[in-house]
């Protein structure tokens, strides 16, 4: 260091002193390191809506989890309040809410708005579809979540993968079911392609919301009913309504919800509050997927203590269900070449999956359960 060098220092030192000067004392007492951004002092205040019942546990939960989180990073600059289905808007308009910029962001599942766009089903849960890992590693780590972001900017929303149900029940029923006659006349609670594949085989799907589900099966109205997992359907009581318990859920092996946000509502966001937001619904997507996870295992417990019978279906009933999922994609896919983009990626993504699946998490699960 020569003496050349100390005007130049003292030039510098001067120049941070008057930057640091020139900040309003507002902007010091928020932030006094200089950054290369710095955050908007901007306040945005944001609606919220959902498809699920107040406090309905993990779903609505996770929902709330996400808006506390977004406000304590964002220092509260952005603020969200959240609304349960029905208290602001009902739950299956919850896409036209957040599409139309009634509300700046909601809560919900792809496959509730299949009649919109039959596309979205592949970004809920589809027979014979991903599990909640292959699923995550389709939307994070190969091409899955550019496709639904695609998919959805016709309707002016970003969407965020958060929470993924982890593979479903196939269902509560008060007969056995040994093969596919059985299911002929059966009618069932089922939403989505599960329905249409179930119609195929003969069965009834009927469509029912959660709140529904109990006193339906209760009165006969219907015969047979899925609806999450352990955790969700004892807390409904259904093993009450029911006799047999059976698995596995390959209709929904795997329920992926999203965050929809208004694309312009998300763009008038600064990027630290838009990182804010896609940080919290991947943290609480984290958390809602091992919650699912962690009370179906303790809820199984207490069904089986319960004496409820958990039954697998006989091999021949999932291979027929297979043959006519096939059936109901191909019948899709023909006439809409939207669905057919979509389903050719997942096709392709779930058979190379399948093969490695099959020697590792497959093959080790075998491998534990050696004794
Ligand atoms: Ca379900």
């Amino acid at each position: 260091m020569d003496k050349k060098m100390f005007p130049l220092l003292i030039a510098l030192l001067l120049s941070l002193t008057s930057i640091s000067c020139d900040k309003s004392p507002e902007g010091n007492k928020q932030d006094s390191q200089p950054s290369a951004q710095a955050p908007a002092a901007q306040t945005f205040n944001w609606k919220m809506v959902t498809t699920w019942p107040p406090n309905f546990p993990v779903f609505q939960e996770g929902v709330d989890r996400f808006a506390n989180d977004v406000k304590i990073m964002s220092g509260g600059r952005l603020d969200i309040k959240v609304y349960a289905g029905g208290e602001l808007v009902p739950p299956l308009q919850t896409f036209d809410a957040v599409s139309q910029g009634t509300v700046e962001i909601g809560h919900g599942a792809a496959y509730y708005w299949a009649g919109k766009i039959p596309a979205g089903v592949f970004f809920t849960s589809v027979p014979f579809g991903l599990n909640a890992q292959s699923m995550t590693s389709w939307l994070y780590g190969a091409g899955g979540l550019e496709l639904w972001q695609d998919l959805y900017k016709d309707y002016g929303l970003v969407p965020f993968p958060m929470g993924n149900t982890g593979v479903q029940m196939g269902g509560w029923f008060n007969k056995r079911i040994n093969s596919l006659k059985d299911i002929k006349g059966l009618k069932m609670r089922m939403p989505g392609l599960g329905g249409k594949v179930l119609a195929k085989a003969g069965g009834v799907p009927v469509l029912l919301a959660g709140g529904e589900i109990y006193t339906a099966l209760e009165r006969g109205t219907i015969d047979a009913t899925e609806w999450v997992g352990p955790y969700h359907d004892e807390r409904l009581g259904l093993n009450r309504a029911a006799k047999y318990y059976y698995y596995p859920g390959w209709h929904e092996p795997g329920s992926e919800l999203e965050i929809l946000v208004n694309k312009k509502a998300y763009d008038s966001l600064p990027a630290d509050l838009q990182k804010i937001v896609e940080t919290s619904a991947r943290a609480n997507s984290l958390w809602m997927t091992a919650q699912f996870e962690a009370l179906n295992i303790k809820s199984l417990n207490v069904l089986q203590d319960k004496n409820v019978t958990t039954l697998k279906f006989p091999d021949d009933v999932i291979r027929e269900l297979r043959k006519l999922s096939d059936e109901v994609y191909e019948e899709q896919a023909a006439k809409d070449p939207q669905f057919k983009k979509i389903y050719d990626a997942f096709n392709d993504y779930r058979t190379k999956s399948q093969a490695w699946n099959k020697i590792s998490e497959a093959a080790y699960q075998e491998a534990l359960s050696l004794k």
